[in-house]
């Protein structure tokens, strides 16, 4: 059983349910991590800063710009973003079960997905999603996707409702009673609830409805990020896909023209809003949306941004670490904890961009780089 030791500075749990710690020295002992010192040698020394495997808790591994990606090419975008040191993902939502082939992988993320993402004829990305015809069949929809997932169903909470032509805007997917039967059906069967929403007008219904997870979340109001810091309720804030709402609003043009202004404002308050967030103590999860605008592996540089922004360094290591396994339910470095270890020259919690080099990762004990 191959040997490493661990050098320098260790972010270790050392009591269930506290805060990790930073130590000195731990273990890489097969595919396990532990404190207790072998009887045999090391094999390997390795020195510098290690953490928890990162997290991106909204990718679409299995799918690029052009759709479905085939195996091998799944295989190997998974093993980039691995390489990374992004060592857990949550697939938020995927056509045909396009990433099963890296279940047991491990020289991929460890996997919990969010099975086909809900939505509505014409109101979505076409052929991501699973359009359902009639909105009250919801709840059948979530309880369906809750069978088939790990734990998470993703809904798609508002999109342009083209229908209105020139007066068309971002608006709800589904109503108030819908929301709350589907929430329920997917509680009922043990999954927690994702919701994929860029609008204002959709999350006052969401929060009522107990969703369990807001994706990008733009359109929160003060009053509302409150709510969500206060109930626990989570939003991945995507600052590399809300920097493109410029981009949709350029599409938009003259034919949308509401929507459009609509964008565009988002677009020009996006630091203020997510400094807003920070301000009002909500809970941050790292995601890039990977797998359709932005590329596979790109999580580093959604952190970045989140500093640029105004996050802490300190904060940003925090949440796209332990506190994001905390949240989805995964291990972190702990006595007998799978060994998905990253090492970094230098502390994150110094300069959060070091996390786009990492010097060491392993996977359940296996080293990828
Ligand atoms: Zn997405």
């Amino acid at each position: 059983m191959a040997i490493t030791r661990l050098s320098g500075a260790i972010l270790w749990r050392t009591e269930s349910g506290a805060k990790p710690r930073w130590i000195r020295e731990a273990w890489i002992v097969g595919s396990r991590v532990s404190l207790i010192p072998p009887d045999d040698p090391p094999d390997d020394v390795v020195e510098g800063v290690a953490v928890p495997g990162l997290v991106d808790v909204h990718c679409h591994l299995g799918y690029d710009s052009s759709g479905v990606t085939s195996r091998e090419r799944t295989i190997r975008d998974a093993a980039a973003v691995a390489r990374s040191g992004v060592l857990l993902v949550r697939d938020a939502g995927i056509p045909e079960r396009a990433n099963d082939c890296l279940i047991g992988r491990d020289d991929a993320p460890g996997l919990i997905r969010c099975g086909r993402h809900l939505a509505r004829p014409k109101r979505y990305i076409r052929g991501l999603g699973f359009d359902l015809a009639d909105a009250d069949d919801l709840a059948a929809a979530m309880a369906a996707q809750a069978r088939a997932s790990d734990g998470w169903v993703k809904i798609v909470g508002d999109w342009i409702d083209r229908a209105g032509a020139d007066k068309a805007d971002l608006a709800p997917l589904w109503s108030l009673a819908q929301l709350r039967d589907g929430v329920r059906a997917a509680h009922d069967h043990g999954a927690r609830v994702a919701v994929h929403t860029f609008s204002h007008a959709a999350i006052d219904d969401l929060l009522e409805a107990g969703v369990d997870d807001i994706e990008h979340g733009s359109g929160l109001d003060a009053t509302q990020a409150r709510a969500c810091a206060e109930r626990g309720i989570p939003v991945t804030p995507t600052l590399l896909q809300i920097s493109l709402f410029d981009q949709f609003a350029a599409a938009a043009g003259t034919k949308y023209p509401i929507y459009r202004d609509t964008m565009r404002a988002m677009w020009n308050e996006r630091v203020d809003h997510f400094r807003m967030l920070l301000d009002c103590g909500v809970h941050l999860l790292p995601g890039t949306d990977s797998g359709g605008y932005q590329d596979h592996g790109s999580l580093p540089r959604e952190l970045v941004l989140w500093r640029e922004w105004g996050a802490a360094d300190r904060d940003i290591l925090a949440w796209a670490t332990w506190r994001a396994r905390d949240f989805l339910g995964a291990d972190v470095l702990s006595e007998g904890a799978p060994a998905d270890v990253v090492v970094y020259p230098s502390s994150p919690e110094d300069d959060i961009a070091v996390v786009a080099h990492p010097a060491a990762v392993w996977r359940r004990g296996r080293r990828l780089v």
